[in-house]
């Protein structure tokens, strides 16, 4: 069996019941085959970026899977799915968006999969529960770029 690998993937949503959502989304995840959940960030609400619609719940959590990253996107797909994700328009409000970050150090640049997250680093929604969780792999500049953002954790 191929070796695992640690992936970091992003969870948001902001319809319906978003921190059900989120909370069910982690159970999901942990769920997969040939996977488990390393580590998951605490929750934190912060407003939309780029999009309208309420507030987002967001979350990063660490898996260990021995899936391939273009086998875990079509499984983080499926969750979306069954979460009832419809796409209507590009940044529209959603049940569940699933991204993946990071799968260990590789660098992919397919048309269907691009990692790491072109946009990760632009995101105070992504850096901030991902420096939660690993620190070492977000620079306190890029935090410090990105305070403009507001986004609070959710007690
Ligand atoms: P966004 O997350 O940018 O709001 P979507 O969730 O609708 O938008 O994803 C749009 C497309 O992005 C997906 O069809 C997927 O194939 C592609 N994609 C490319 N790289 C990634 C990645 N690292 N994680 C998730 N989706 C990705
Ligand atoms: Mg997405």
């Amino acid at each position: 069996m191929k070796e695992p690998v640690t992936a970091y993937v992003a969870l948001g949503a902001n319809l319906g019941d978003p921190r059900a959502a989120v909370l069910a989304a982690l159970d999901r995840l942990q769920a997969l085959p040939q996977t488990r959940l390393a580590a998951r960030s605490s929750l934190y609400r912060t407003a939309p970026v780029g999009a309208a619609g309420p507030d987002f719940v967001n979350a990063v959590a660490a898996l260990r899977t021995s899936l391939s990253a273009p086998d875990l996107l079509a499984a983080l797909q499926r969750l979306e799915a069954e979460a009832g994700r419809e796409r209507p328009f590009a940044n529209a409000p959603r049940t569940l968006d699933l991204d993946l970050l990071l799968y260990g150090q590789a660098r992919i640049a397919s048309p269907r999969l691009v990692v790491p997250h072109p946009r990760m680093h632009e995101r105070a929604f992504v850096l901030v529960p991902l420096a939660e969780i690993a620190p070492a792999l977000v620079a306190p500049q890029a935090l410090a770029a990105l305070t403009s953002q507001v986004i609070a954790r959710i007690p």
